[in-house]
């Protein structure tokens, strides 16, 4: 065999071809994100974020095959997903902590003529859509109207994360941390715990902005507040940083350091906006 006259991965070759398909029916804006995996399949999510949307075509995919195989989303995750879009802050850090590898094919290539003769690349891959999905009810139990002060808040944490049951949806591996937001006057606007047993992605402060998100269509408020558990990892740190619409005047509090990789160089503690709660003499 002489070097230089390999050809080209059968993937790449199948990759490109279900790029070109899915370029054929993308709307204005619109971009996509899809992972081949083997058995003719590929799975894709397609559309256009909408300011200080905390998700993207690859967050979508991640967490969508996250939720619906759960473990075995393993390892269709180790696959490269690919997208036609910029690579975003928020893409980065959600593979981080829930895939393994991105990759730009942007601008996707133009269709090709179905008969070209190149063997594989006309193969039919099936193209299956992950669309929003559902979040499941989380079994919280009732919470105050407001919170005094930031002390009071870290209770509360405390307080849903040992209270919270563990219903039907949440995996019994999950650890028991909780999130809370407020505004900046302490009403309680949301909150959530941590689901994260299987499905990587549903750390509590993933499920409170995505949760803010689906219950609202808006960024999170001016002088909003998110008190949590742990010191919150990339993944999360992204999330909120991609829904605060006042970054100057958004306040992230955690009970205790996280002393994992991936909590460190998060977004947010690279512009300072996350403290470690220091409780009251
Ligand atoms: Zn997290």
């Amino acid at each position: 065999m002489r070097l230089g006259t390999r050809q080209p991965p059968a993937d790449m070759a199948a990759e490109n071809s279900i790029a070109a398909r899915l370029a054929r029916d993308a709307g204005p804006g619109e971009t996509t994100a899809f992972l081949l995996v083997s058995g003719g399949r590929a799975y894709f999510s397609r559309f256009r974020p909408l300011p200080y949307q905390p998700e993207t075509p690859v967050t979508r995919l991640i967490s969508g095959l996250w939720a619906r195989f759960g473990s075995q989303a393993l390892s269709l995750v180790r696959r490269p997903v690919l997208t036609s879009g910029p690579i975003t802050d928020l893409d980065r850090a959600f593979v981080k902590v829930a895939a393994k590898r991105l990759r730009q094919v942007a601008p996707f290539p133009a269709p090709q003529p179905m008969a070209t003769g190149a063997a594989g690349a006309q193969t039919h891959v099936e193209l299956l859509e992950i669309g929003e999905e559902p979040l499941p009810e989380e079994p919280l139990p009732s919470l105050p109207r407001s919170v005094s002060s930031e002390a009071a808040a870290i209770r509360l944490v405390r307080d849903l994360q040992e209270r919270a049951r563990r219903g039907p949806t949440r995996a019994t591996s999950a650890r028991r941390l909780s999130a809370l937001l407020t505004d900046a006057e302490g009403l309680v606007l949301a909150a959530a715990v941590n689901s994260a047993g299987t499905d990587r992605t549903r750390h509590a402060e993933a499920e409170l902005i995505r949760r803010w998100w689906r219950d609202h269509g808006r960024g999170l408020p001016p002088g909003a507040r998110v008190y949590c558990s742990l010191k919150p990892c990339k993944m999360c740190a992204a999330l909120i940083w991609a829904a605060t619409t006042d970054r100057e005047g958004l306040r992230v509090v955690f009970d205790r350091w996280d002393p994992g990789p991936l909590a460190q160089g998060t977004v947010l503690s690279d512009n300072g906006l996350e403290q470690l709660h220091l409780p009251p003499d």
